[in-house]
């Protein structure tokens, strides 16, 4: 599944190619997405392209009036391609740019979305999230403050999107290794130190993968090419029964808010 470092390479991967650039027309293929394709997406007729952002795990595409949501869902990619190359079986929507290319999306699963949006502000699926982990609301103090008189065990707290969004299962159960924390210890228990390193933790992990997939952009710009996203350094996701990188003990692997959580009873504590 797409986390946020792969969203945010997707940006910065076809940012480029889509400002100041215009959308001739979008050819919606498949509409039976998670949602179904707003009406307006459908609709688009040369609208420039003003900005390419990014929220939670959400693409922002800025246009004269209004903007296009994008969610890649379980199994959704964005690619920039020549518009003379034929669609396959899975690319559901090609936005046509007036210089001869097309941002292909493709959704083998089609839980992603693509909606429109008149104002941000007023976007139902953007509101009620928390703090960007990679904005400077999110710190140390934010975490230790939010957790006291909290029950509920630190690894779901961490992925719940009010809390801070875009720390996936992935994320979350490499950031408790890192910062010694076990991830069923419940929220109140951390200490401000310990919220601290948590934080910085978590910036820290998304900044790195956000780097390495940097060094995959040109992805983008292949026809038959993975849409971008790229082998991660982890130290205890998906490794149940390996040694343990630090202590060699057997990582552990229990299931927390039904997701897959895997530690060391060595490191974390
Ligand atoms: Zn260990």
């Amino acid at each position: 599944m797409p986390e946020l470092p792969e969203v945010e390479t997707s940006r910065r991967g076809i940012e480029p190619h889509l400002v100041g650039n215009i959308i001739q027309y979008a050819e919606v293929r498949n509409s039976r997405l998670r949602w179904p394709v707003s009406e307006q997406i459908m609709a688009l007729s040369d609208k420039p392209v003003i900005s390419v952002q990014r929220r939670a795990k959400y693409l922002l595409l800025e246009l004269t009036e209004g903007w296009i949501i994008i969610h890649l869902g379980m199994s959704g990619s964005l690619r920039i391609l020549s518009n003379e190359l034929p669609p396959g079986k899975h690319d559901h929507i090609d936005l046509v740019m007036a210089d001869g290319k097309v941002l292909r999306y493709t959704d083998p699963r089609r839980f992603g979305a693509w909606l429109w949006s008149d104002n941000l502000d007023e976007c139902s699926v953007l509101s009620h999230l928390g703090p960007e982990p990679l904005s400077d609301l999110f710190d140390g103090e934010y975490l230790y403050t939010l957790s006291r008189n909290k029950k509920m065990r630190v690894k779901p707290w961490l992925m719940d999107n009010k809390v801070v969004v875009g720390v996936g299962n992935i994320y979350a159960n490499e950031a408790l290794f890192v910062a010694h924390i076990l991830p069923e210890r419940p929220v109140h228990t951390l200490t401000q130190q310990e919220a601290h390193l948590l934080a910085s933790t978590i910036k820290q992990i998304l900044c790195r993968s956000i780097e390495q997939g940097g060094t995959t952009l040109k992805d983008f710009l292949q026809s038959d090419g993975k849409p971008g996203y790229f082998a991660q350094e982890l130290f205890v996701y998906g490794k149940k029964g390996e040694c343990c990188p630090v202590c060699g003990e057997k990582i552990e692997c229990v299931k927390l808010g039904q997701r897959s959580t895997f530690f060391c009873r060595q490191c974390q504590y």
